[in-house]
């Protein structure tokens, strides 16, 4: 009845209809663009791979893609034209490769490569242990999740806690209705029950940007980035954030639960969205439902002003989660959805590094645990930066902790602070790259090839790759990124 429900209301609405099931198998799915909400809805056992002209690596479709382990391929411009239902492809999400109609030969010798990447895959550890690093400085290494269902992939990668839980594909899964209250507690309430005794970090609401305005009801078509989005929604619409507030206090009688909100850019939005919460608070406690412990409030630190006003913002709250995706889009003035400037988007960029820099030092001036949430820590090379800055606490998709985990014990916290001194030096985004590949590949055992193109890629000054030799030699094989060929 529900998803008849939310059909009719899609259609009504001019909602993209959402095919659930009766999907073809070993599906790739081939388009301009994709909602993560409608790849949320569909059968994903199908769902073999994804290729998208638009997005980019830190797009939610890619990183909803990545966390549900479909490989995906983004900023393949122009290959629609050279394709149709039913051709074969060849897709390869490690390197970043979309092979139209490939030959026997090349078909050979991707199996033989999915066989030896399979024997290699590493069994995620049983229990959480916390990762140590070799002169033994604990870090603390958490999971991302944007579905309920992650959850069980989180443990198997044996995280120590959900670091950011994206509550949005709750709410874009039934575009122009909101989950009750009911229905959101139930969801906390099993996130919180399942990573039990770990915390679980819910983000409030974070519409906008990419996502679609269906379900806020609010054009941001201008300048969707800028728009009324994150915590400014929902304290324009204190309504339906007092709903999602009594979902996730009322969750924490089911396990440690977090409450974070998003987009933080001054004070006010923040003693605003607590002067809600408090409102919350005491009438559940009047009516004798509230949960005897209290839920942590962390704000993202993902604007740009957070980070310069941040010993303000940090005493009042009691952790901070920093957004690298959006911090890198804001500082940069980057749309990070936006392939014509995607080579623009680099993490690595000397403001970026100072901004966190800034936040590491703060944070410990100010006594608050801070922890990374964006993809930016679930590449080794960024890792062990972002450790030596002085963060101990890292928070990705699943599927990466067990490498984060592996780097972090194989390298040491002085090195790793040496090492991003040096990074502070440099003037460029190139410079940097090319450094953390040289210096951290020569400090760890570990098979790094893998990492390097998004290393190179965070530094790239244009839509060609630059010249930056690892200190290893990798096998490439002839088609190009990016572009899709026929071969
Ligand atoms: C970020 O901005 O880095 C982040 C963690 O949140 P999101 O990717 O959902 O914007
Ligand atoms: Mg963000």
């Amino acid at each position: 009845m529900e998803a008849v429900l939310d059909r009719v209301i899609a259609n009504l609405s001019g909602a993209s209809p959402v095919q659930r099931g009766g999907l073809p198998r070993n599906l790739i799915i081939m388009s301009h663009d994709f909602n993560p909400s409608v790849l949320a809805s569909m059968d994903l056992e199908s769902v073999k791979g994804l290729a998208l002209e638009a997005g980019g690596r830190t797009s939610h479709t890619a990183i909803l893609a990545r966390s549900l382990g479909i490989p995906a391929v983004m900023e393949m411009t122009g290959f629609l034209a050279e394709v149709a239902t039913g051709d074969p492809v060849l897709l390869d999400g490690d390197r970043g490769q979309l092979v139209l109609n490939p030959t026997s030969e090349r078909l050979d010798s991707a199996r033989i490569r999915l066989e030896e990447c399979s024997l290699m895959a590493e069994p995620p550890a049983a229990t959480a242990v916390p990762a140590r690093t070799r002169d033994g400085v604990a870090v603390t290494l958490k999971a991302n999740t944007e579905l309920p269902m992650e959850v069980r992939m989180a443990r198997r990668c044996a995280a120590e806690g959900i670091g950011l839980f994206r509550s949005e594909l709750l709410f874009l899964r039934c575009p122009g209705r909101f989950p009750t209250m009911a229905s959101q507690l139930e969801t906390y309430s099993m996130l919180a029950r399942e990573m039990h005794p770990y915390p679980v970090a819910i983000r409030t609401l974070d519409l906008g940007g990419d996502s679609n305005d269906l379900t806020t009801g609010v054009s941001n078509r201008q300048n969707p980035v800028m728009g009324l989005r994150g915590i400014r929604w929902s304290l324009v619409r204190q309504d339906l954030f007092a709903t999602q507030i009594e979902a996730i206090l009322r969750a924490g009688a089911s396990g440690k639960v977090e409450l974070v909100l998003p987009m933080i850019a001054s004070v006010e939005e923040v003693r605003e969205a607590k002067a809600v919460i408090a409102r919350i608070s005491e009438a559940l406690a009047a009516a004798g439902d509230l949960p005897g412990i209290p839920v942590a409030i962390g704000a993202m630190i993902e604007v740009p002003a957070a980070v310069l006003a941040l010993d303000g913002l940090a005493r009042e709250v009691d952790f901070l989660c920093v957004g690298t995706n959006d911090l890198t889009q804001y500082l940069l003035a980057v749309d990070r959805g936006n392939p014509s400037v995607s080579h623009l988007f680099k993490p690595l960029h000397p403001a970026m590094l100072q901004s966190l820099q800034r936040i590491a030092a703060v944070a410990k001036e100010c006594g608050k645990p801070v922890r990374i949430c964006g993809e930016m820590c679930a590449n080794p090379f960024f890792a062990v930066l972002l450790l030596g800055m002085g963060f101990t606490e890292l928070s990705m998709n699943s599927t990466s902790i067990p490498t984060v985990r592996k780097i972090i014990k194989e390298i040491s916290l002085a090195s790793a602070a040496d090492i991003s001194a040096q990074a502070l030096r440099f003037q460029t985004a190139g410079e940097t790259a090319g450094f953390l590949l040289s210096e951290v590949g020569r400090l760890v055992t570990m098979d790094l090839a893998p990492y390097v193109r998004e290393v190179v890629g965070a530094a790239a000054s244009d839509r060609a790759t630059p010249a930056l030799e690892p200190p290893w030699t990798a096998a490439q094989e002839s088609c190009s990124h990016r572009s899709a060929r026929r071969s």
